[in-house]
């Protein structure tokens, strides 16, 4: 990996020290494939893991070097273990992007700069709805697998999963058992979920994919569950044509 020391974080690091994040070094100590275009990375990270404990679907933010500067690129925790003070990142591999070229070259010993700021994702809901109705793609899989074990067994998950590449539908899914998965193609997601999706009136509504798509696929999810415009979650992951910048 390229060496990060000397690189400058530019206008997206002043930003993010106005609100208050806070920085760490994390040290790879692992990587491998576990599908043709999904990549692992293992971390230890003792003080940012004792400073911030591990949640469901936690986020940090990658520093990934380009050739002028860092550049943010926002990443989900895999199987954090506080006490062992380590974590791993699951990279949904494209074609480009700076924290592609990460993935790829990470060696063990590498050290990678990280910003935290509070937690600002999916709150669990209380009281429970009977279901939750969850939209994903292999970017959002690693938040999908860290929620879907904390929800109660005799609740009901219909998740559906975008395929980009051959092998995604092969990819690790948490177990759960009223987990009912489907993969469709990732460019149809909306489309099948306006015609198939049925029966999740009163469910929690849950959507990170392409931003147009989580756009489009959270307004059926509220007219699907009855949710008000403050219930439920949504995040666009990331930008199809666009780089995070
Ligand atoms: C809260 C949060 C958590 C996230 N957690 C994860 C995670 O755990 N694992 C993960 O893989 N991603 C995760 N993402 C998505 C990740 O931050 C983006 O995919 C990011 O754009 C990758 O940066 P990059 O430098 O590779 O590409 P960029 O420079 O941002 O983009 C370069 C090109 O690649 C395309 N591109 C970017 N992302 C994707 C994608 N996922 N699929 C297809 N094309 C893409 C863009 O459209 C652009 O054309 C998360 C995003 C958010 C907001």
């Amino acid at each position: 990996m390229v060496e990060t020391a000397t690189l400058g974080k530019g206008v997206q690091g002043v930003i993010m020290r106005a609100f208050r994040s806070r920085d760490y070094t994390i040290t790879v100590t692992g990587a491998r494939d576990i599908g043709p275009y999904y990549r692992r990375l293992s971390f230890a990270a003792p003080e940012l893991l004792a400073a911030h404990p591990p949640y469901p679907s936690m986020w940090i933010r990658l520093w990934c070097p380009g050739p002028d500067r860092l550049y943010q690129r926002a990443f989900t925790l895999v199987d954090p273990d506080a006490a062992a003070g380590t974590f791993d990142i699951e990279f949904a591999m494209h074609s480009t992007g700076y924290a592609m070229d990460l993935a790829r070259t990470a060696q063990p010993g590498d050290v990678v700069q990280v910003s935290v700021l509070t937690r600002d994702d999916y709150i669990r809901p209380d009281p429970m709805p009977p279901g939750f109705v969850m939209v994903a793609d292999p970017a959002s899989l690693p938040a999908v697998n860290s929620i879907v074990p904390t929800l109660p067994d005799d609740l009901q998950i219909q998740l559906w999963l975008g395929s980009q590449h051959p092998g995604d539908e092969e990819l690790p899914l948490a177990s759960h058992p009223g987990l009912r998965a489907s993969w469709v193609p990732h460019e149809e997601l909306t489309m099948r979920l306006s015609a198939e999706m049925s029966g999740v009136h009163g469910w929690f509504g849950w959507v990170c994919v392409d931003t147009a798509q989580t756009r489009a696929i959270k307004e059926l999810l509220r007219t699907a569950t009855g949710a008000g415009e403050r219930e439920g979650h949504a995040m666009g992951y990331w930008t199809i044509g666009r780089t995070t910048g």
